[in-house]
């Protein structure tokens, strides 16, 4: 049997997986693992040859037990309805491990949007934000940036909202323009969460992050900033990839060097820091201490785990590992950091963002970076804890396990009415 490669059902298998270790009963189960709701909806949208152009958009809405929905929305020619549902609830489980008072949701545009000029795709995300318009606001779901969209997306929808809704909202969406009201470290949040929590592992393995050869998978926003915060930590980075590639330097280079070398070019391969032009699998496969795969789901399939020989993984990407993939890492005895602790820092600062808003009083970098720092070490800790206690097989088990009780307990409060 080949590795279940629709995300859903890997989603599906790892709360399954932690239901286990807890008390719980089968219509909670249920609950546990489908979205109360659905947007599909189709955008007509004028291009700027006067054609007319569709795209199939979603919004799914996990689970809003501790707080309204949250998540990002992505703009990819991957996007399919089970993708979204998947992605929808690893945000409703990561915010329950994080600990902040949200739930979980997801949407996304099928679309390359490489392909569409910058008022090709104002037009389509405005058609996006008045669909959604009726179903988010900042006490309901707020949505925010993920693959391939960002301040400028962000901006788009914040706008189109308030227009009509002839209001001023910023807490609406997350992931804005500083001027539009967006927080200062919003945008390496990801990266940043991702180093504290492979920072963390190291030290729960009495080993030196420092010193640590590192490969990263992915060099968007989160997979880019997690090779440069590293660095900074004194780790060498001796790989990293895209969609094109990947670039190896046994001795490493400079990730920064790397990223302006990929934002000249379209791609990091061609890198004269590097000697080597590897590809995708090879990279996840490098004999080095730490692995971060910061691209899509199902990077590290069955097969692609038997050959990673890193001793850590802290996962940047939504669901980057198979269920199968997973089973194969743990014989392996490889700490992975789970996604939803790992990436959590994109959601956490978008949490902070959001409280802002609400405030309309605004923080500096340092008091951000301090608070997420505080939530990814204090958590780890907590799902160190549970791990430990109760024997449980993986990190991943401990996340889910910690935080499918803590939306439990929400539900269980307010009670399923009517
Ligand atoms: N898209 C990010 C994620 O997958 C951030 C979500 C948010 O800030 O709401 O966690």
């Amino acid at each position: 049997m080949g590795d279940s490669v629709n995300p859903f059902e890997s989603f599906q298998e790892q709360v399954d997986e932690a239901a286990e270790y807890i008390d719980i009963d089968e219509g909670m189960l249920d609950r546990l693992k489908n979205p109360e709701r659905i947007l599909e909806t189709n955008l007509s949208v004028e291009m700027d040859d006067g054609s007319i152009e569709v795209f199939r958009a979603y919004r799914s809405q996990f689970n809003g037990d501790r707080g309204p929905y949250k998540g990002g929305i992505r703009y990819h020619p991957n996007v399919s309805r089970d993708e979204v549902k998947a992605l929808s609830g690893w945000m409703a489980y990561k915010t329950a491990t994080a600990g902040i008072p949200l739930g979980g949701g997801k949407g996304g545009i099928v679309i390359d949007p490489s392909e569409y000029s910058e008022s090709e795709l104002e037009r389509i995300t405005r058609a996006f934000a008045t669909e959604l318009t009726p179903l988010i606001g900042e006490d309901s779901d707020i949505p925010a940036p993920d693959v391939n969209t960002g301040q400028r997306e962000m901006n788009w929808i914040k706008d189109t909202y308030e227009t009509l809704e002839n209001t001023t909202e910023p807490g609406v969406i997350t992931g804005k323009d500083i001027s539009s009201g967006g927080s200062e470290g919003r945008v390496e949040a990801t990266g940043r969460s991702t180093v504290i929590a492979a920072r963390e592992a190291f030290d729960y393995l009495d080993k030196d992050i420092h010193r640590a050869t590192v490969a990263v998978q992915g060099y968007g926003n989160a997979g880019w900033i997690s090779a440069k915060l590293v660095e900074e930590m004194g780790a060498t980075v001796v790989a990293v990839s895209d969609s094109s590639g990947g670039i190896y330097n046994e001795d490493g280079f400079d990730a920064v060097d790397a990223k302006i070398h990929k934002r000249e070019t379209g791609s990091v391969t061609g890198f004269a820091g590097a000697d080597e032009e590897i590809t995708n699998e090879e990279l996840l496969q490098l004999d080095v201490d730490l692995l971060i795969p910061a691209a899509l789901e199902n990077a590290i399939t069955e097969e692609v785990a038997q050959g990673v020989q890193a001793d850590v993984i802290s996962e940047a990407a939504n669901g980057p590992i198979t269920p199968k993939g997973d089973d194969v890492l743990a014989e392996k005895d490889v700490l992975i950091v789970p996604d939803i602790l790992a990436n959590a820092g994109g959601v956490t600062v978008s949490y902070f963002e959001w409280v802002q808003n609400r405030q309309r009083f605004y923080w500096d970098e340092e008091r951000v970076n301090n608070e997420l720092e505080d939530i990814i070490v204090n958590q780890f800790d907590t799902l160190v804890d549970a791990y430990e206690e109760h024997g449980l097989p993986s990190m991943r088990v401990a996340a889910y396990v910690v935080a499918i009780q803590r939306v439990v307990d929400a539900a269980e409060q307010a009670d399923v009415w009517p």
